[in-house]
This record gives structure tokens, sequence and C-alpha cells, in this order.
């Protein structure tokens, strides 16, 4: 008895009354079956609780332990003056999270389905919020996205075209009519360049202020028609904003709002890099070759010119072999399906 009281000799803790915010801090000691609180302040009545009626809560390392009062108050307790009332006190049956943690399987358990909830987040979640949030971002913001990204360009190594200037002003104004005819009041605008380290570049990707940069390697290898189908994929990018469903999926809104309001160049840099990159889902390429379809029936071209462009790519395909595929090629669907939709004829 001498041991024991010596043990549990006013010892500190918070408490809290369970009706208000405000702490207070108290002593407790035990005197008998009975656990005294005396207030420090002085402004609060000591008060007694016969120890049958108290539970002491679970305990978590490097936290203060909950000890739960009849009358709904609570204290806190630090680790000395837990480990002397766990002795005397009742405690409150652990919780799931405390069971959980207890054994490997449940620590396990917890592990997958936060891995689980990750994932999903990843492949879903991200994708709706980039939605939701996509149906109320005006469209200044993806002009100022494009245009940041744009800036950067110069940073990958793509080099001045060597097209002829001639066939670069016959294809923006072909393309710049077409695109004013299919997507009223969506802003386009063609560049051309060269990759200078993969044979002039075999590719052509849109940006979410509707620039689109068309590579050398692609525009000498198809002709203007299959290269205005090509461009209507493109154009299908742009108008369902497919670039700025990565960028917030990427890049979260808080970045993209930084980078709109104000100039964060690194985070515009490195979108410059996911950009020019860009993979997009397979159901993004599946609207954007469905968009191309109709582009290409509207401008009277024949309804085969996608199906030829994608047998292109399967040549390039073939040529290059694998590990050095551009960005088309790469994305799902794969080419042999896009060319199996295209040969099963209109739908
Ligand atoms: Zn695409």
């Amino acid at each position: 008895m001498t041991n024991e009281s010596m043990m549990l000799a006013a010892l500190p803790a918070t408490w809290f009354d369970g009706r208000s915010s405000r702490r207070h801090a108290v002593q407790v000691l035990i005197e008998a079956q009975t656990l005294v609180m005396r207030p420090l302040d002085g402004s609060l009545a000591v008060q007694s609780y016969a120890l049958a009626d108290l539970r002491l809560g679970e305990a978590w390392p490097d936290c203060p332990r909950p000890l739960d009062m009849p009358d709904g108050g609570r204290l806190w307790l630090g680790a000395t003056t837990a480990a002397a009332l766990a002795l005397k006190v009742p405690q409150r049956a652990p919780g799931l999270a405390h069971r959980l943690s207890a054994s490997w399987a449940g620590a396990l358990a917890c592990l997958v389905c936060l891995l689980a909830l990750l994932v999903w987040f990843d492949r879903h979640g991200a994708g709706q919020a980039a939605q939701g949030v996509l149906g109320w971002m005006p469209r200044s913001v993806d002009q100022k996205v494009g245009e940041l990204v744009e800036a950067k360009l110069d940073q990958f190594g793509f080099v001045t075209s060597t097209l002829p200037m001639e066939r670069q002003r016959r294809l923006s104004a072909r393309f710049a009519e077409a695109a004013a005819q299919a997507a009223p009041g969506v802003a386009v605008k063609l560049e051309f360049l060269r990759e200078s380290k993969k044979a002039a570049g075999f590719n052509a990707f849109a940006l979410p202020h509707g620039g689109i940069v068309v590579f050398d390697g692609l525009a000498q290898s198809l002709s203007d028609d299959e290269l205005m189908a090509v461009l209507g994929h493109e154009l299908g990018h742009v108008v369902h904003r497919h670039g700025m469903q990565n960028v917030l999926r990427s890049f979260g809104l808080f970045s993209v709002a930084g980078v709109v309001l104000s100039d964060f160049s690194n985070v515009a840099a490195t979108m410059a890099a996911t950009v020019q990159g860009m993979r997009y889902g397979r159901e993004a390429e599946r609207e954007a070759d469905a968009y191309a379809r109709r582009f290409i029936a509207q401008q009277g071209l024949p309804p085969q010119t996608l199906a030829a462009v994608w047998l292109k790519f399967k040549a390039e395909e073939r040529r290059l072999g694998a590990g050095e595929i551009p960005g088309w090629l790469s994305t799902h669907p794969g080419l042999d399906e896009r060319l199996a939709t295209e040969q099963a004829g209109p739908r």
C-alpha cells in the first residue's frame, strides 16, 4: 500500500470536461479504490471517481493515453502516469485499428488496403477529379498552360523543320480552315519541328492551347490528306482537353493554379516534359480517333485515310524495332486494334 501510494502520488495530467474544448492542467492520485483529481489552477473543485467506473484507452507509441470518466470528461495521461494507472483501472476494449496493428496479418491487410486505395485513386479517383475540375476550369487556363509549355519546348532538342516552306504554309492554311469548320472557337496553330536525335521524329502531339507540333519524319512519310487525318486526331485531343486532364492528374489543381497565377518555372518545365511525351489513356485515344473519323468525313476525304495512316505507323514500327517506338505507337489501343477498327468500316 505504501509502495503504491508513493508510485501514484500527484501525477500530472490534462483534463477536458467533455462539454467545452478548454484544457485544464490537473494532478491525479489514487486513494484506496478512488481516483482523486486536483485542478492546478484552483478554479475547479477537487473531484473523485471510483476506479471501477473509469476506462483506460488504448496505448499508442509516443501519444498521450486517454482515461474516460463516467461524467463524459476525459483525462490525457503521459506515459508514466498511464503506466501507473494501468495497474488499477479497467481498460477499454481495443478498437479495430489497434487489433489490426497488433498482428502482422492485420498490419499486412492494412498495407494491402492502402496500396489498393492508392492504385484505385491513381486509376480512377485522380481521373474523375480531373474531369470534374475541368468542367469549371475556363479555357484561358488551357491557353496559359499551353503557352508556358510551348516556351519550354526548345529544352527537348527539337530544331527548325527542314520541310519546304511552301508545304508548311499549304498545310497550315488547310488545317486552319478545316479546324475552324470542325471546332469553331478553338484556336489552333501548327508548328513544324525536327527531332534532332530520332531520325527527324515520326510523331505529332497537341498542346492544351491548340498548338500542334508535327515532326518532319512524320510529315515526310505522309501525304497531305493523311496528315490531315493525324491533325484531326490531335484536334480531338485539344477539343476534349485530354492534355489538361493529364496535367491535372499528374500535377494537381494547385500546381496548375500556381503556374497560371504566377510563374513557377520549375513546375512549368516539368509540365513541358510531361506534355510533350504525353501518353493518353485508352479512352482518350479512342475519343480522338472517333473525332478524326468525323473530321475526315467533314473534309470529304476517303474514309480509309486513317487506316492508311496506321499502316504507315506499322511500317515505321517494324523499321525501328522495339525500344525506339514513338509516342503514338506506344499508346493504347494498339495499332492492330486501331487498324481493325478502321477496316471494319463506318459505324
Ligand atoms: Zn492520340
